[in-house]
């Protein structure tokens, strides 16, 4: 209960412009900006910086140019030749070639046809460069173009892109089942957003066993899955259903986002699995911040400790 009530209050705040220019205007100012524990930084040097110190401890990176909902068709060729550049950048700096990406960010709400030609420029920029290319998913209005779009590239025979399908909704066992037919790789979380109960589970109990299947099928029958959490009893479901299926740690990885438990990610690593790290960065960390808040709302007092210590 306490979890929607918290989702709900940080998805209204998050479109709040007044809070939104504040923020922007503190968090991630020098390097103790409040914002800094989730977001590696506002500019491409900085998410290299991050994404080597994290490399040097032994884990895997995905980078993420934070942006979503281009609101025209400028801002959306002006997001894809970021991620062009971005990866130019990565290769340049010899980072590990894996990024995130998501479809409003490429114009999905402003023209699909275009957007899906954005999304076909990064493939072609990072096949040439042997760059994979996760495609976040956003909330329910786009899960089922968000997956067309995905099948679509699929069949035109991109093979270095993978997607990423939420517990917490229920179409996604059955999704999970069609990925696995098409041997496409998947990213499994619970999801983030704040859904309708005719779509999504409400109940943390209901989205944690819907994980579980889904985990199941991803790792008995799936193509190197991303089991994406940081809940303990998430990641001991995985490892027991592994250890039990005689799945060995290199077929499927652990991810995680930037700044949260970073104590299980070296643990895990330690362990011998997999670990990949989520790195946002950019301008626009306002929204993923406030998804961040919502899901914990201990996170709010460590950001009010951040904002009154500047002062
Ligand atoms: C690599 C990665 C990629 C993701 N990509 C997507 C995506 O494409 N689409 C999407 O909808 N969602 C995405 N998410 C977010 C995901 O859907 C969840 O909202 C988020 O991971 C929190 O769920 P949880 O599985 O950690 O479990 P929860 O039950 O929410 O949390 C379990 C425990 O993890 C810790 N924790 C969780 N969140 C936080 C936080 N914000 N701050 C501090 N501690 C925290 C706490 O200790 C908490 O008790 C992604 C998550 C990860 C790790």
């Amino acid at each position: 209960m306490l979890q929607i009530v918290s989702k709900t209050f940080f998805h209204v705040l998050a479109g709040s412009q007044l809070l939104k220019s504040a923020a922007s205007r503190y968090g991630m100012r020098g390097r103790g900006g409040f914002a800094r524990r989730f977001i590696a930084g506002e500019t491409v040097d900085e998410a290299l910086a991050a994404a080597k110190e994290i490399q040097a401890s032994g884990l895997n990176i995905t980078l993420d140019l934070l942006g979503e909902s281009a609101s025209s068709m400028a801002e959306a060729s002006s997001a894809t030749r970021d991620y062009i550049g971005l990866m130019e950048s990565m290769a340049a700096a010899g980072v590990e070639r894996n990024i995130s990406l998501k479809l409003t960010q490429l114009g999905l709400n402003v023209d699909r046809a275009t957007s899906v030609d954005n999304l076909r420029r990064i493939l072609e920029a990072a096949a040439t460069k042997d760059f994979f290319v996760r495609i976040d998913m956003e909330d329910s209005p786009y899960t089922a173009v968000t997956l067309e779009v995905f099948e679509t590239m699929w069949q035109l025979g991109y093979r270095n892109t993978g997607t990423v399908l939420q517990s917490y909704l229920r179409r996604s066992e059955a999704d999970a089942v069609r990925m696995n037919e098409l041997g496409a790789r998947v990213r499994l979380v619970k999801g983030a957003y704040k859904e309708p109960k005719d779509v999504a589970y409400q109940s943390k109990v209901e989205v944690d066993a819907a994980f579980v299947r889904i985990m199941r099928i991803l790792l008995a029958g799936g193509t190197f899955p991303a089991i994406a959490t940081h809940d303990p009893s998430m990641l001991a479901a995985t490892r027991a259903f592994a250890l039990s299926g005689g799945i060995p740690p290199a077929n499927y990885e652990f991810q995680m986002l930037y700044g949260i438990r970073r104590d299980l990610q070296a643990d895990l690593k330690t362990e011998g699995f997999q670990m990949r790290v989520y790195v946002p960065f950019g301008r626009e960390w306002f929204p993923y911040f406030m998804r961040r808040l919502g899901e914990r709302p201990a996170n709010v007092g460590f950001v009010i400790r951040g904002v009154l210590s500047e002062r």
